[in-house]
């Protein structure tokens, strides 16, 4: 048989819609039934197996799976054999202490002696002890953020993406332990057939991420502004320039990066820019 790159997602859960849609953008051609639990790649040889996210580090490691993708948090709390090969620039959040909002924090020392109730307790382990702070963990599996309020913690440690369930739990939020995105792992020292269709991978994935925080950008402008406009937007290479048929004008397009776009747009007027049109990319090689 010849070889397979198996790559492990979340069965369902938050990274289950967005883990598809990369693989998909990626080219990946596949059909995923419901309860099913692997699927073939129709023009790769890759195969998906859908897994419980807490799992995938273990599966990883056992080499059932070659590559999985899961949150940092999860790889990170769970201590594997696993590589981190690439960050995937979704399902960001933060692992954050809270407490009553009753209390009054007066710092990190305040959570000395105190309980911390979590379903992550060995970065919370590594976050007292980088603090030097004394404290109990009382790990639970879920619903962490009732603990307070049922007398079973004095703080808790979970996920926060917008706070409201801490408000609705009367709790608030007083450190942050971890930022976490979806990242993808892998066993250390893939077998070289393995690490060549990765590689494939993430040369696509790596094309796809660089469209999304990239536009291509298009503009009239006098000929006397292009040297200012191409040291704004100077593109992959260089802008692409046309004549117009209005004398003295010319047509300009280049690339603009999503994170500094509207300070561009605004410049670029400034120059003499008009007739702005800005369009998504969709695969982006540089
Ligand atoms: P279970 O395994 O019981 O299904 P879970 O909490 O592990 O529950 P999800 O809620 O699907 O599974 O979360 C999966 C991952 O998505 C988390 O480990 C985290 O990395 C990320 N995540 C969780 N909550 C959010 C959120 N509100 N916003 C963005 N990302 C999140
Ligand atoms: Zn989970």
């Amino acid at each position: 048989m010849s070889t397979l790159l198996r790559i492990a997602i979340q069965k369902s859960g938050r990274l289950q819609e967005d883990s598809l849609k990369l693989l998909k953008e990626s080219g990946l051609q596949f059909s995923n039934g419901r309860d099913q639990l692997k699927a073939q790649v129709r023009n790769l040889p890759i195969e998906l197996l859908f897994l419980r996210d807490d799992d995938i580090p273990q599966y990883v490691e056992d080499r059932v799976a070659d590559v999985g993708i899961v949150g940092e948090n999860v790889w990170i709390e769970k201590q594997k054999n696993n590589e981190l090969v690439k960050r995937l620039d979704f399902a960001k959040c933060r692992l954050s202490i809270a407490i009553p909002r009753s209390e009054n924090y007066t710092g990190i020392s305040f959570l000395t002696g105190k309980n911390i109730a979590t379903t992550y307790p060995t970065i919370v382990r590594q976050f007292l002890k980088n603090n030097k702070i004394e404290a109990g963990i009382h790990e639970i599996s879920g619903s962490v953020e009732i603990a307070p309020g049922i007398g079973l913690a004095d703080a808790i440690c979970d996920i926060v993406s917008t706070g409201s369930t801490l408000l609705s739990n009367g709790l608030k939020e007083v450190e942050v332990v971890l930022q976490s995105e979806a990242v993808l792992i892998a066993t250390p020292a893939l077998e070289p057939a393995k690490k060549a269709i990765l590689d494939q991978l993430m040369f696509r994935i790596q094309a796809v991420q660089s469209a999304k925080n990239n536009k291509y950008i298009l503009l009239n402008c006098p000929n006397e502004a292009i040297e200012k406009i191409t040291g704004v937007i100077p593109g992959m290479k260089s802008p692409t320039i046309m004549p117009l048929s209005r004398p003295g004008w010319s047509s300009l397009h280049s690339v603009v990066n999503e994170n500094d776009f509207w300070e561009k747009i605004g410049q670029l007027k400034s120059f003499g820019a008009e007739g702005i049109l800005v369009i998504p990319i969709e695969k982006m090689i540089a």
